[in-house]
């Protein structure tokens, strides 16, 4: 880091906490369509002040996506991208101070959004202010898109991307980022998982019923329980037919990365309060099952009495949500084919299948140059080799719409300030200041080296 930018960051060390504070203040929760439009604007008027040329990209039925171009001096264009709403914050009686009211106690920033992800927001704008403040302009040319409704899964994005691919396309992206993990190792992660989400329903009778008539009346909750175990194996293998035929086994490049990663077996253990895991799973092996295995979960399952005491019925009808976790190369269009294909070929044409949403599973290879560009720069910048993530368990439904009409190469970079124990979307969500600083010198750093090269 030069001079002229060190003393910038000295000089405007809170910069990056008051941005995030004006932006947590303002409420924006997609799902309850709260403050959306004063926080598109918001956002808007903070790209205004840091030198971005900024637009709304609108479509039917979306709350807008806000955009900023910034030309740099070198020719690299990177892509950011960013959501400004945010989970809702109930239940409120759990916070120990109020969601929308940014409050510091022991160093740490509490407040919805703080750390998914207004911090990140917060600290892109706090880097980029800096370097035009140090150099009179950015080393490379950003462009920028916040969209408003990634916490109800991005429903408006794909036509966002299609209408607007143009102004979108650059030499490569950043998600929305990651951070360091417990050895201060930054993480890099290269991939989501995709996701069918399916409600599985049977109805056996017209009402509920006394179970005196159980020997002559349809179980709709058996029927379903039965049509349930017909789908995976005890010792977790999906018995759908086809479903592992597109699957792709892990490179060696991203097993050597799973190898290689910070070892989290103590932390889950006590997080998930579990003696052991699946198949006494421990270190690499347990890290490569978790991100490389695609999944049949039951989310939820719904029949009958459940209260208190004795209540002897037979219920009228059953109900399951499911989802699957999908890798390269799953489609949850097949998946769901197969799904129905599956219970009418073991007699269960009753068991009525409603897909209740899907997205592509999406991987950047750990050999792109994108990639390799980003993992040195870490290196770099934290003096120890950055913990890799080829894929994640969790999905982002944008990124498929993003490869699919924009086409360029993405990943999650340690710019966020987010850390694992933050609790985004949980009550008393927080960041450390500390890593605030962190993630905006990170950003600065990663920015001015992109343009060398
Ligand atoms: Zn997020």
């Amino acid at each position: 880091m030069t001079d002229q930018l060190q003393t910038y960051l000295q000089a405007h060390a809170g910069e990056a906490q008051a941005l995030l504070e004006q932006l947590c203040r303002q409420p924006s929760v997609a799902a309850q369509n709260l403050g959306i439009a004063e926080a598109a604007d918001l956002v808007r008027s903070l790209l205004d002040d840091a030198g971005f040329t900024t637009q709304r990209f609108e479509v039917p039925g979306a709350p807008p996506a806000i955009y900023g171009e910034q030309r740099g001096r070198s020719p690299f264009t990177l892509l950011l991208y960013n959501h400004y709403d945010v989970q809702p914050a109930e239940p409120l009686e759990l916070w120990h101070s109020p969601p929308y009211e940014p409050t510091v106690r022991d160093g740490n920033l509490y407040a919805r959004g703080v750390a998914d992800n207004k911090g990140e927001i917060a600290a892109r704008l706090a880097a980029v202010r800096a370097l035009r403040a140090a150099y009179g302009a950015l080393p490379i040319t950003l462009r920028w898109i916040i969209e408003g409704e990634e916490e109800i899964g991005s429903p408006h994005f794909a036509a966002i991307a299609e209408r607007y691919a143009e102004p979108l396309r650059a030499d490569g992206c950043l998600w929305e980022g990651s951070g360091f993990d417990v050895a201060d190792r930054p993480v890099l992660v290269l991939g989501t998982k995709g996701l069918l989400y399916v409600q599985l329903e049977v109805e056996g009778t017209g009402h509920d019923a006394h179970s005196g008539m159980a020997p002559i009346l349809p179980s709709a909750a058996w029927r379903l329980v039965q049509a349930l175990a017909s789908l995976r194996d005890a010792d977790g293998r999906v018995r759908i037919p086809g479903f592992y035929e597109p699957v792709r086994p892990p490179t060696s490049a991203q097993r050597a990365a799973i190898a290689a990663q910070t070892d989290m077996t103590a932390q889950w253990r006590e997080a998930y309060q579990v003696e052991e895991f699946v198949d006494g799973l421990a270190g690499a092996p347990l890290r490569e099952r978790q991100a490389f295995t695609p999944t049949s979960n039951i989310a939820g399952l719904l029949s009958g009495y459940t209260g208190e005491g004795v209540k002897t019925v037979l219920p009228a009808q059953a109900m399951a949500k499911m989802d699957f976790r999908l890798v390269p190369d799953q489609d949850p269009g097949e998946i769901l084919a197969q799904l129905r294909a599956h219970l009418d070929a073991g007699g269960y044409g009753d068991v009525r299948v409603t897909a209740l949403g899907g997205a592509e599973p999406v991987v950047t290879p750990i050999d792109h140059p994108f990639v390799q560009r980003i993992a040195a720069i870490a290196e770099e910048f934290a003096g120890q080799p950055p913990s890799i993530s080829p894929l994640i368990g969790g999905t982002l439904p944008l990124l498929g719409a993003l490869r699919r009409f924009v086409g360029v190469p993405g990943l999650m970079a340690p710019g966020n300030a987010g850390y694992w124990a933050s609790g985004a979307h949980a009550p008393n969500e927080h960041i450390r200041l500390a890593d605030l600083s962190r993630a905006v010198a990170f950003n600065c750093h990663m920015f001015s080296a992109l343009a060398a090269s």
